[in-house]
C-alpha cells in the first residue's frame, strides 16, 4: 500500500525489516528509489501505480547493499541509478555470482534476484538524479556503504535518507574503510548542512518522520558513533530493553561493531 508522507511523496513499506520504497512524482511518470524486497511485495507497488496510471521512469539505489538493489520486471525497464561508486561497488560483490551473493548474505528466498544490481553508475559528482520531475539532489558520503546517498527533494521538503537516521537501527558503519567513524562522522555532518528546510525524513528502514525528527536522529547517530569511538556504553534506545518490538538484534550488531573496531586498532595500532 502506497501511504503518501508529502505533496508526491508516498512510501511502500516492506515487511522486511521496516524497508521503505520511496515514490517520486514526476512529469511524465515516477522516480523509484530502493524499490523493495520481496517478490509479491514489488508486484503490490507495481500495480498500485499502474491502478494510479503511473509508470516508473528512474530508479534509484541508495546503496550496494542487497536489500536496496533489488527490481522486479512489473516496474518495467527505466533506467536504474546509483552514483557511480555504488554501481561499481554492486558490480564488484556480484562479480561471482547472484546466487554466491545470495547465499552469503542470507538473503531470504521470498527475494527475486533476476534483477539485483543491475544500475548504472552517474558520473562522479553528479549533482542531481537526470530524470524529469522535481529537482533530487545526491548527497553522496562514505558512511555505511561505498558511495552511500541521501537524496534530498528540496521542493518538497523531503529527505530520503538511505541507510542513516533511522529510528529504529543504529549506525551501521562500513567496516571495511580505511576510517568508518571519522567516515560516519562527516557523512552526519553533510546530511546536516542541508537539513535546514526538511519536513519529512524517510530513512531506508523504520518510520519516517517530522521536521523534529531530522536534527534529533542526526544528533541521535552522532551520540552512538561517538560511544563506539570512545568504546563507552551507547545511551541509545535503539538497543536494549527500548529497542521496538523486533529490533533486539540491533543490540548485536552493536556488540560486532565494537570487536571489529577493537581488533582493528589492536592490529594496526590506529586510534578507533
Ligand atoms: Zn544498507
Amino acid at each position: 500500500m502506497l501511504r503518501q508522507v508529502a505533496e508526491g511523496v508516498s512510501v511502500h513499506e516492506s515487511e522486511f525489516c521496516q524497508s521503505n520504497a520511496v515514490v517520486v512524482q514526476g512529469r511524465a511518470g515516477v522516480l523509484l528509489i530502493d524499490a523493495g524486497i520481496y517478490g509479491d511485495e514489488m508486484a503490490c507497488l507495481a500495480n498500485d501505480l499502474s491502478e494510479l496510471g503511473q509508470t516508473v521512469v528512474a530508479g534509484f539505489s541508495t546503496h550496494p547493499h542487497w536489500d536496496h538493489l533489488l527490481w522486479h520486471a512489473g516496474l518495467g525497464a527505466a533506467p536504474r541509478y546509483g552514483t557511480a561508486r555504488c554501481a561499481a561497488t554492486a558490480r564488484d560483490r556480484l562479480s561471482g555470482g547472484v546466487d554466491a551473493v545470495a547465499k552469503a548474505a542470507g538473503i531470504p528466498e521470498q527475494v527475486p534476484l533476476d534483477l539485483l544490481g543491475l544500475i548504472t553508475g552517474l558520473p562522479a559528482e553528479t549533482a542531481q538524479i537526470p530524470w524529469d520531475g522535481p529537482q533530487v539532489r545526491i548527497v553522496e558520503h562514505q558512511a555505511h556503504a561505498p558511495g552511500h546517498a541521501a537524496l534530498l527533494i528540496e521542493e518538497r521538503g523531503v529527505l530520503v535518507a538511505g541507510d542513516m537516521l533511522s529510528d529504529v537501527l543504529i549506525p551501521m558503519l562500513d567496516l571495511n574503510a580505511a576510517d568508518p567513524i571519522e567516515d560516519y562522522l562527516a557523512a552526519l555532518g553533510l546530511i546536516e548542512d542541508v537539513a535546514g528546510d526538511v519536513d519529512v525524513l524517510i530513512p531506508g528502514h523504520g518510520s519516517a518522520g517530522g521536521a523534529d525528527q531530522v536534527y534529533a536522529r542526526i544528533d541521535q547517530d552522532r551520540a552512538y558513533v561517538h560511544a563506539l569511538r570512545d568504546a563507552r556504553v551507547p545511551s541509545d534506545p535503539r538497543i536494549g530493553p527500548s529497542a521496538k518490538d523486533g529490533w533486539d538484534w540491533v543490540a548485536g550488531v552493536h556488540e560486532h561493531q565494537l570487536q571489529r573496531l577493537a581488533q582493528r586498532s589492536e592490529h594496526d595500532g590506529t586510534p578507533r
